[in-house]
């Protein structure tokens, strides 16, 4: 098996039927960065920017910040690296931080409203991605980003640290693309507004999906009660897509499931041409896309999806379609 894929390092991931799809990386540390060369991955979909916070005993300086994110960017030579701001808070605690327990941490003083609120911590992140990729494309996105007007800030904070690194002198990075993570059901409802201000949206379904069906994701007792090939899941996951086509936004979805080829597939199905997985998950995901005909599997999903009196989850049906072939 694993010679079989790494056959396949090489080729672009194009299913049976011409569609192309990107095949990204989800990464967070330099031990990771092997990885983009071994698997022959598009590029880093979503590097966890909280994970070198994590293993650290002390706040990383902005030196030591700047000083990982040039080298991701160097071992991903040229291919693109989307930057997730820190998605602290909650249950990631950093422990050189003071935080208040919360009731409910994952509803909590986390991730981009953190960022927010305490700006310092953001602002020298974005600083030391700015430098990192002087001359080069940087792409940054934001975590649980629940409206418009938090994006907006968001995009401030950015455009404060460029022009104060450009007025010392820096050399900017050639271009600058912010997005944000779709993984707060209220984004849902503000999705063309949203699509018409960033540059690309990353759909985070491990979040997407504790929240939409108020499942705690770390519990196992709830955690997989539902199914991501769950209908009401699977349309709101369509919903992004196409207001993103509609847009000309690039969407990827870079929760777990994308790692899984059933569901990749299912993904390509509904309408997503960019996922970024786990490294050992790159191989079994292109051999299943490469195998897939999509106009096939859209004739059975789309019907399903339709489909009033159908059933509450696809993957008796895809399951017995991927057998099928
Ligand atoms: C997600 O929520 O799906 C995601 C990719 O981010 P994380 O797992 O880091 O919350
Ligand atoms: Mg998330």
């Amino acid at each position: 098996r694993q010679e079989q894929y790494r056959a396949l390092r090489g080729l672009p991931t194009r299913t049976r039927d011409g569609v192309d799809v990107s095949l990204l990386l989800n990464a967070g540390l330099l031990v990771d960065l092997p990885h983009i060369e071994e698997t022959g991955a598009d590029g880093v979909g979503l590097f966890r920017t909280e994970l070198q916070f994590m293993v650290a005993s002390s706040l990383p300086k902005t030196s030591a910040q700047e000083a990982l994110y040039r080298s991701v960017l160097e071992a991903a030579g040229g291919k693109p690296v989307s930057f997730r701001t820190l998605d602290v808070g909650g249950d990631k605690i950093l422990p050189y931080m003071r935080q208040e327990p919360e009731e409910n941490p994952a509803l909590g003083w986390r991730a981009i409203r953190l960022g927010l609120d305490r700006p310092a911590l953001l602002r020298t992140q974005v600083r030391a991605m700015l430098r990192a990729a002087s001359g080069r494309e940087l792409r940054i996105m934001f975590p649980m980003v629940a409206s418009v007007a938090e994006f907006d800030e968001a995009r401030s904070v950015v455009e404060r640290e460029r022009a104060r690194l450009e007025t010392h002198g820096h050399r900017a990075p050639a271009q600058i693309r912010l997005g944000v993570m779709v993984e707060v059901p209220s984004l849902l409802f503000n999705l063309d507004e949203i699509a018409r201000r960033v540059d690309f949206m990353s759909v985070g379904s491990n979040d997407l999906m504790q929240f939409l069906y108020a499942v705690d994701r770390g519990n196992a007792r709830v955690a997989n009660r539902f199914d991501t090939l769950d209908v009401a899941f699977l349309r709101a996951l369509r919903q992004v897509a196409e207001v993103g086509r509609r847009h000309g936004t690039l969407v990827t979805l870079c929760g777990e499931m994308a790692a899984r080829p059933l569901e990749a597939m299912t993904l390509v199905a509904i309408g997503y041409r960019s996922m970024s997985v786990s490294p050992a998950a790159v191989g079994p995901v292109k051999a299943a896309l490469l195998d897939l005909d999509v106009g096939e599997l859209r004739a059975l999903v789309d019907p399903l999806l339709a489909a009033a009196d159908g059933p509450t989850s696809l993957r008796a049906a895809l399951g017995a379609y991927a057998a099928k072939r």
